[in-house]
């Protein structure tokens, strides 16, 4: 059986065409991109994924060499997210389930992020940093959930480096811009702001913003780095602690940057972890990685209502396919 999956959860819009071993028959996304200086407008991201779904989902069809005859499963992203985005992809959903007798199931995002990750890397049971524009978490399987270890309490921190690079003009998506900088630069001090298990980041883009009045900008984005990325590690090393696992995946579209990889993987090499970085193509937001959840849940019998939850938690689904 050949699953069909649909992210639309914010900025991208993805279809993924996966067989029931996971190889991946397609993956095609199309990214909407805000004007320059501006964030992501929810409605103007919905109505790019409203033009471009079409041509992704024939360009999909065609990257498998399938039609929508082969499909036996519709995916779709049901949150959490932005709720106009969310809402196309259920749209989409709902068209490809109708016109060919399909049946469709709805997936948590977060939770599809690890389950690709399992399932591409060597890592059986790990905790999961996940960092994405939106998002940021520290998870775990536990008790037969998903845990939530630590979260950011604001901004995820994709966004705050994409914050910090709107305000020096940078284009977006930031974040690599802000990684080939960085490489030059040394170290400034910036606050560190760790809560018990969680994080804050946006008082750091602010500071990190006032601090370009005095100091280079390499400097500022080499520390902006160190700093936000040194309370990621911190945070991803006493969930391991406290579980007692040993292992750690990384993943979501921040898992790209070598410095973060490099940090994460030095301390888990001094605590004896495994750790594992998911590909580029499957860590940022995805068609395939919906597609991939939704076969996982659909052969462990579950079935979802026709409703998109962009405030879901992943600790609110049960998980009855491990
Ligand atoms: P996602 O929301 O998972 O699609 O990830 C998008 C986010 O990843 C954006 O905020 C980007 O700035 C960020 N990102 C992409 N590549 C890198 C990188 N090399 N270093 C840091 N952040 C990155
Ligand atoms: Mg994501």
């Amino acid at each position: 059986m050949l699953c069909l999956g649909i992210e639309s959860t914010a900025h991208s819009f993805g279809i993924g065409i996966v067989d029931e071993k996971c190889n991946v028959l397609a993956n095609v996304t199309d990214m909407y991109k805000p004007p320059e200086g501006w964030g992501i407008h929810p409605t103007e991201a919905a109505k790019h994924h409203d033009e471009v779904r079409q041509d992704a989902i024939a360009a999909a069809l065609e990257e498998a060499g399938k039609s929508m005859d082969d499909i036996g499963l519709v995916a779709f992203s049901q949150g959490p997210g932005l709720a106009p985005c969310l809402h196309k992809g259920l749209n989409t959903a709902k068209e490809l389930s109708d016109s060919g007798s399909i049946p469709m199931i709805g997936v948590n995002h977060c939770i599809a992020h690890i389950e690709i990750g399992r399932k591409t890397t060597s890592l059986k049971d790990p905790i999961t940093l996940y960092t994405s524009g939106a998002n940021t978490q520290v998870l775990g399987f536990v008790s037969g959930r998903y845990r939530c270890f630590g979260e950011t309490m604001d901004i995820g921190i994709g966004n705050a480096l994409d914050k910090f690079g709107r305000g020096v003009g940078m284009g977006f998506p930031a974040g690599p811009r802000i990684e080939q900088i960085a490489k030059k630069g040394k170290y400034v001090e910036l606050p560190y702001v760790v809560k018990g298990m969680d994080l804050s980041f946006s008082g750091i883009v602010t500071a990190a913003l006032n601090k370009l009045k005095r100091e280079k900008l390499e400097d500022v984005c080499f520390s902006l780095q160190e700093t936000t990325f040194a309370m990621l590690t911190e945070v991803t090393e006493r969930a391991l602690a406290h579980t007692c696992k040993d292992e750690v995946l990384l993943t979501g579209g921040v898992a790209a940057n070598k410095k973060l990889q490099d940090m994460l993987g030095v301390m888990c090499k001094e605590r004896g972890a495994g750790f594992a970085a998911v590909e580029r193509s499957l860590s940022s937001d995805n068609g395939a990685m919906i597609a991939w959840l939704g076969m996982l849940m659909h052969k462990a019998g579950n079935s979802t209502h026709d409703e998109v939850l962009p405030r879901q938690r992943t600790d609110e689904v049960d998980v009855n396919w491990i």
